[in-house]
């Protein structure tokens, strides 16, 4: 008798939607946030959902990851203190904490069960959340990033505009960002597809031109996200390039390299005509 196939669907708009074959349901859960859930796919490994939406695999991760921190933290000679809003399934942090200098790096998300779930089930991806350097705050990060200070770089690594996310992506909240960092500073946020999301890309970079004199997009390709192409917007009050370590200093990565570092910023006609 043939298995009854079990298959995850995300519904990406009202007209497209990836589909995955799953071998198993591992966790699914409704937390005082969202629905989540962690299935074993077969092309993609483990895989964690929030609302439906793909967050993480465990096959793809490293692209992400290593785009939404290497490529800002690399524009410093020497990043010491660093903040993730949201990522609470410690990827970022993982890659954050690979640069040497990094003294502190902070986790601010409001859901401790996404962080619960990362822990048991992707350890691969939260081993760096108990390390002395990493410190979690489960809190609202509109709010934490009001009273933070001093760092050299904060990243918005969040879900898709909708619930508590929805205030991660005004100008107000850039705003508050632009407060906490250095003078030097540099913020980075997942700005989510430019074939699917172009109102929401205008939106948010709009948003950053209030907060910072420099605002910049680069790309990665990330076969789980919509589209498969995934952008990212970086804004600092200064005109940051990539130091000079990006090239000496030898980190373990495997999407990133010091190319990548300047290649991904070089923008299709149409991306640029968003951003106009
Ligand atoms: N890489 C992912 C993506 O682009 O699909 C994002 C991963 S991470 C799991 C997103 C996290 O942001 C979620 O765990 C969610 O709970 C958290 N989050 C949403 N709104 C937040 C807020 N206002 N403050 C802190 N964390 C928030």
């Amino acid at each position: 008798m043939k298995k009854r196939q079990t298959w995850f669907t995300e519904y990406q708009t009202d007209s497209l939607s990836l589909g995955l074959r799953v071998d198993s349901i591992l966790r699914a859960e409704k937390t005082p946030f969202q629905d989540l859930l962690v299935a074993e796919t077969e092309t993609y490994g483990r895989l964690l959902a929030l609302d439906g939406a793909v967050q993480t695999t465990d096959r793809d991760e490293f692209v992400y990851h290593e785009m939404i921190t290497h490529v800002p933290l690399f524009m410093l000679e020497a990043p010491k203190k660093v903040a993730v809003i949201g990522g609470g399934d410690g990827g970022a942090i993982r890659e954050i904490l690979k640069h040497p200098t990094v003294e502190e790096a902070h986790l601010v998300e409001i859901d401790e069960k996404v962080v619960d779930a990362a822990r048991v089930f992707f350890p691969a991806i939260s081993v760096a959340l108990s390390e002395p350097k990493a410190h979690v705050h489960y809190t609202d990060g509109i709010e934490w990033v009001r009273e933070a200070r001093d760092f050299d770089v904060i990243i918005v690594d969040s879900t898709d505009p909708v619930g508590p996310a929805e205030g991660l992506f005004q100008a107000e909240f850039y705003q508050s960002i632009a407060r906490a960092l250095t003078p030097g500073g540099i913020m980075v946020a997942q700005s989510e597809s430019p074939f699917l999301h172009e109102a929401l890309i205008r939106q948010m970079h709009h948003g950053m031109k209030t907060a910072f004199s420099d605002v910049r997009m680069y790309l990665a390709a990330i076969p789980t996200y919509p589209s498969g192409l995934w952008s990212f917007l970086m804004a600092s009050n200064q005109s940051v390039a990539p130091a000079s370590r990006c090239r000496s200093q030898k980190i373990d990565t495997r999407y990133w390299t010091p190319d990548i570092q300047t290649a991904a910023f070089v923008l299709p006609k149409f991306v640029e005509d968003i951003l106009g």
